[in-house]
């Protein structure tokens, strides 16, 4: 007798455009049977999503999705869960992997990595990564916010460029103002800053400012905002972090 043996692909979409998502992600897609994933996402891929049983749901069922993947998957179906950017990086690989890792589950599971936002952004900047950064999401639904005060203080006392994710929300404004205020005790105010909306998908923003002048813009959950480190410059458009290279 043969059974067929479920599968779990947790991918990563990208930031949104076609192009800038891994041809391993597609395969993945095309494999699956089950697709689940948050409703936004689900419409990124909708053209791939024709005879494929699709499960949408709204924010926060993070913890549904990933048990619908299970229950799907241990009935044999190839379930791919999807993530917008990379599915490890704030997205659902962490969660999927956990649940899966409590049940002692023996379902094969597969993360397929994404463009994050953080580099989409910086490709649309420039290359503001190119020495040491901090990755911070400012969202304080599963984290104290006093733990997130304390990176982004360690982040900015260890002059590391400072990639804001969940920077600010219609519920959470002041979050923002509150990082500025620390970064300004280690930075100086004329830190060249990069807030990117919708990097690498329809409707890209792409704003360079400095640290002092950088709440002026709009800035909302479509965003991330990059502060520079103490070498970051803007010029003709483009803001670079130097290696260190004599050119
Ligand atoms: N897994 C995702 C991040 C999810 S957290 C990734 O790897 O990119 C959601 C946050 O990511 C948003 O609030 C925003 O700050 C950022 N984000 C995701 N896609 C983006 C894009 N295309 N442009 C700008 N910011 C984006």
């Amino acid at each position: 007798m043969s059974y067929k043996k479920g599968k779990i692909y947790i991918v990563g979409l990208g930031p949104g455009k076609r192009e800038y998502m891994v041809p391993e992600a597609l395969e993945a897609i095309e494999k699956s049977e089950v697709i689940i994933g948050y409703k936004t996402y689900i419409k990124l891929v909708e053209d791939l999503l024709k005879n494929k049983s699709v499960i949408s749901s709204g924010m926060r069922k993070e913890i549904d999705r990933c048990k619908k993947a299970l229950e799907y998957a241990k009935k044999g179906n190839i379930v791919s869960l999807i993530s917008s950017g990379d599915a490890g990086v704030y997205g659902m690989a962490g969660i999927m992997l956990e649940i899966l890792l409590k049940e002692d589950s023996n379902i094969e599971a597969q993360v397929i990595p994404g463009v994050t936002a953080a580099n989409a952004a910086a490709a649309c900047l420039g290359a503001p990564l190119m020495h040491d950064y901090a990755v911070i999401s400012l969202s304080d639904l599963l984290t104290d916010w006093e733990v997130i005060e304390k990176r982004i203080e360690c982040a900015a006392k260890g002059d590391f460029i400072i990639c804001l994710y969940n920077p600010k929300s219609k519920g959470r404004q002041k979050q923002i103002e509150i990082a500025r205020k620390i970064m300004l005790k280690y930075k100086d105010k004329d830190t060249p800053v990069g807030i990117v909306r919708n990097a690498k998908r329809e409707g890209e923003q792409i704003i360079l400012t400095t640290l002092d002048k950088m709440l002026e813009n709009k800035i909302d959950m479509l965003t991330v905002v990059v502060i520079g480190n103490s070498q970051t410059f803007i010029k003709n458009g483009k803001m670079v972090t130097p290696r260190g290279y004599k050119v």
